[in-house]
């Protein structure tokens, strides 16, 4: 493996990739160091990407790490960047088991970090019955009983959006509600708000919810919103700065607040989906190897 590239990117999921494919075929020396911790892994199958629809997550990444090393100028470690010093131009990279590398340029495509209600059973039905997004994972749950886990003032627009794909919904509050319980009554949907023991489930399908009372709730599916946070400190530690929702500031161009740094998928937004990240690292790829271009033309000046 040679040391010296014309650019990293940190992160080889879907982002990652798309970043690399774009600049394989730009001929540009480009290494991917993916740690293999994509946030989706949990989830059986991913929905509503054109032409994968209902494929295994990782069966994607499989396809797309396939066809991204057809390009010979592209390698990919299977490695977790642990540090990154320099400047544009010459950024180095350390590995935590294969040493360090240098580079001109650097994408990070590090993904975002769930952070899960501390509820027993939430993490064994993550990605599987406990969901985040109905565009990705609502048909398959479509009009069986279903639940709403919030308490926020984005609570009654969750409401709204979910009846469209059940009428059976109960929204749990877990706690006091915070929000204004005849508007939720208007919707036809069930307030509960004595908090939550445990999730009753099979290998992480839900079959109900049980309630500090012992009672226990119907459920096949139930909404959540994590907590998000960056998976990967390197960028904040470089001075890449965050916006206010902890999402890595990038411009028009996908570059971070860090001259020579560039970012794609879910680390630069909320906007979460496997189309989002493949359109972002597409974009990024495409931006560097400008960047490149731009810096190449100055030296021969
Ligand atoms: C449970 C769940 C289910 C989902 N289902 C769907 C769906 O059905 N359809 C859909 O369109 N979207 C779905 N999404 C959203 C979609 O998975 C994400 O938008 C997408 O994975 C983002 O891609 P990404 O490449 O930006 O980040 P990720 O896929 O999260 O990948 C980030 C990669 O960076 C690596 N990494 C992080 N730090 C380092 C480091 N320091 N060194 C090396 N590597 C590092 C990680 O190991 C990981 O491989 C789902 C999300 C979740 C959480």
């Amino acid at each position: 493996m040679q040391q010296s590239y014309e650019v990293i990117i940190i992160g080889g999921s879907y982002a990652g990739l798309s970043a690399a494919l774009a600049l394989g075929r730009s001929l540009r020396r480009t290494l991917v160091i993916d740690a293999g911790d994509p946030c989706n892994k949990s989830a059986p199958a991913s929905h509503n990407f054109l032409t994968h629809d209902g494929a295994a997550p990782a069966e994607i990444g499989r396809m797309a790490r396939e066809e991204v090393l057809q390009y010979k100028t592209v390698a990919f470690l299977e490695d977790s960047a642990s540090a990154i010093s320099g400047a544009d131009g010459d950024f180095r990279v350390s590995t935590h088991a294969n040493g360090s590398f240098q580079t001109k340029k650097v994408v990070f495509a590090t993904g975002l970090h769930d952070e899960l209600p501390d509820i027993p059973g939430v993490r064994e039905c993550w990605g599987k019955s406990v969901i985040h997004c109905p565009y990705c994972h609502g048909y398959e749950v479509r009009h069986q009983p279903t639940g709403i886990l919030m308490n926020s003032e984005h609570t009654l627009q969750m409401v709204n959006l979910i009846r469209n794909w059940t009428e059976q919904l109960t929204l749990f509050t877990n706690g006091p509600a915070t929000i204004d319980r005849d508007k939720v009554a208007a919707t036809g949907t069930r307030l509960v708000e004595q908090p939550i023991d445990h999730l009753l489930h099979d290998a992480g399908q839900l079959r109900g919810i049980c309630l500090t009372d012992g009672s226990e709730v119907d459920l096949r599916a139930l909404y959540l919103h994590p907590v998000l946070t960056q998976k990967c400190p390197l960028p904040a530690a470089m001075g890449c700065e965050l916006a206010d929702n902890g999402t890595l500031w990038v411009d028009e161009f996908s570059m971070t607040t860090v001259p020579g740094i560039y970012a794609a998928g879910d680390c630069t937004t909320h906007m979460r989906a496997v189309s989002y990240a493949t359109g972002g690292g597409t974009l990024a790829g495409a931006m560097v190897n400008h960047g490149l271009v731009i810096d190449q033309s100055a030296a021969r000046a």
